[in-house]
């Protein structure tokens, strides 16, 4: 049997609700910004729970907008966790602001301990990441923004369906990032992000940003540039809205047979914790496992295709060389990244297929 980790060709099988969409955009020439992009924006905006949302070309591009409309910049410290995908860390530092990493805890996000004891002078940011659609403990880094007089911005590119209590990710700082990327929960075909916020005035600000600065036609009150969502696939996103919820029902009714067949596998395969407060989106489903190579070599072998999200950590990257971190500054994320494995959990997986993949991992010793 073969359990595929790519979901798209079955998610796109049947694009007829996409294809009557593009049909009405294409007779209406609203090719750039215009009333479906906006219809897209209100619809998300109401499906988080925030009061605006500005779309985006990509989730990178929401990450350097929202930086931009808190003022971050040269010399300002941005603390982020080092297990993240490399955009967080790449926005950071295309805004000229510098990356601080801090570790992270037995259920892969950002440690709020290690997070604190890195708070400087020039800390003007915490950017905490809802990794593999997971949330980091909101409550704890609320409560340490607040202490410290710090902004938060959400990377919640893989959060988009998930929550924290009873709020969406994204919500609990003063802006919030998504991505729209065809390997995240909302998806679409190419690339696509967003920014929520609840703030007026840096939403007028991101809407003029993303627009070259321009309040019309013949006038500019600043230069901007040229971030915004194209409708192609904001007429994507609304119809992939519409089905969202009920397909990450499927994910997290998968995500908890695996925990529980998983669980009487320890130690040699462990299961991260899972937080009551804490309804995941299973963007990535992980485990750590020992002798990670050979029990992916057997997954494979098995027709499981298993990934690894990501063997080495942002700090250890030849990029961060400059930022004064080595082997040794993370040490829960750099034994993580030796025997992490991303199992394939879509909702696209028949019951069948889970279960060979269940037979699969068992029969590994
Ligand atoms: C995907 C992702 C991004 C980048 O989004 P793009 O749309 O690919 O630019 C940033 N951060 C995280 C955590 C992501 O998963």
């Amino acid at each position: 049997m073969h359990v595929p980790y790519n979901y798209l060709p079955m998610q796109f099988a049947d694009y007829s609700e996409i294809a009557a969409g593009w049909d009405q955009l294409i007779k209406s020439s609203e090719f750039t910004l215009g009333s479906f992009m906006e219809t897209f924006e209100r619809e998300f905006a109401e499906y988080v729970g925030a009061k605006h949302c500005v779309a985006t070309n990509n989730g990178t591009d929401a990450l350097i907008l929202s930086l931009k409309a808190l003022g971050i910049g040269r010399g300002d410290e941005v603390i982020t966790p080092c297990n993240s995908f490399y955009a967080t860390t790449g926005a950071v530092v295309a805004v000229g602001a510098t990356p601080v990493f801090c570790d992270v805890d037995d259920r892969y996000q950002a440690d709020v301990v290690d997070m604190a004891a890195r708070i400087t002078k020039r800390t003007k940011l915490l950017l905490p990441v809802h990794w593999a659609g997971a949330s980091p403990d909101m409550d704890a880094i609320t409560a340490l923004a607040n202490e410290y007089g710090l902004e938060i911005l959400e990377d919640a590119c893989m959060a988009i369906g998930g929550r924290w209590g009873d709020r969406h990710p994204g919500t609990f700082g003063k802006v919030g990032a998504f991505s729209m990327h065809p390997l995240k929960t909302l998806n679409v075909i190419g690339d696509g992000g967003m920014v929520v916020t609840d703030d007026d005035d840096l939403h007028a600000w991101m809407l003029k940003y993303r627009n070259h600065g321009m309040v019309d036609r013949d006038h500019i009150e600043f230069w901007g540039v040229n971030y915004r969502l194209q409708p192609l696939q904001a007429v994507v996103a609304s119809t992939m809205l519409r089905t969202l919820d009920e397909r990450l029902e499927r994910r997290r009714e998968i995500q908890g047979q695996l925990d529980d067949s998983l669980a009487d596998l320890a130690p040699n395969l462990l299961v991260p914790r899972r937080d009551p407060r804490n309804p995941e989106t299973v963007s990535l489903y992980m485990v750590l496992a020992e002798q990670r190579d050979k029990f992916l070599d057997h997954l494979v072998a098995s027709g499981v295709e298993a990934k690894v999200h990501y063997p080495i950590p942002l700090h250890l990257q030849q990029a961060a060389a400059s930022l004064g971190f080595g082997p040794g500054s993370m040490p829960v994320a750099e034994a993580q990244a030796n025997e992490l494995v991303t199992l394939p959990a879509h909702e696209y997986l028949s019951d069948s297929q889970v279960d060979w993949m269940i037979s699969a991992i068992e029969q590994w010793r």
